[in-house]
């Protein structure tokens, strides 16, 4: 059960990736920065420790920028063909991979954990009751 597999892709097929085991965590997050890289309400990121994610065929871009917020970097990690952003690495979380949660070939095999950065997110979006949200970033443990 633990070494469930997963594979996804971006929009072309050029790039293909496969994930192994539960994440430690998905989230959906509202805020400026995943609207403008997904073009969407919010970007969900399903992080796995790096050596849970394998990139089994194609070519990735990165793209780096700081966080207006932190200071801190990000790398989005694009395909060159479509641009489909696959997955990102963040300065903030050592080791860990997201991968962006709809590049799934199954975009709803995980359980969204928390919606984060809500101060920014549209004003129709409503949550589950069930769901942690929090205004701004994920409390530092
Ligand atoms: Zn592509
Ligand atoms: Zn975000």
């Amino acid at each position: 059960m633990s070494k469930r597999v997963h594979e996804g892709g971006c929009q072309c097929g050029a790039v293909r990736f496969k994930t192994t085991g539960e994440p430690a965590r998905a989230i959906a997050c509202h805020c400026r920065t995943c609207k403008q890289r997904t073009g969407a309400a919010y970007g969900i990121g399903v992080y796995f420790r790096e050596e849970n994610v394998e990139i089994l065929q194609g070519e990735l871009k990165t793209f780096e920028f700081h966080s207006s917020e932190s200071g801190r970097w990000l790398r989005n990690e694009f395909c060159t063909v479509c641009g489909s952003t696959v997955s990102w690495t963040l300065e903030m979380r050592p080791g860990v991979r997201g991968i962006s949660g709809g590049n799934f070939d199954d975009p709803h095999w995980f359980g969204i954990t928390a919606h984060i950065w809500t101060e920014s997110a549209r004003p129709d979006i409503c949550y589950p009751d069930s769901i942690d949200v929090h205004e701004k970033a994920l409390p530092v443990p």
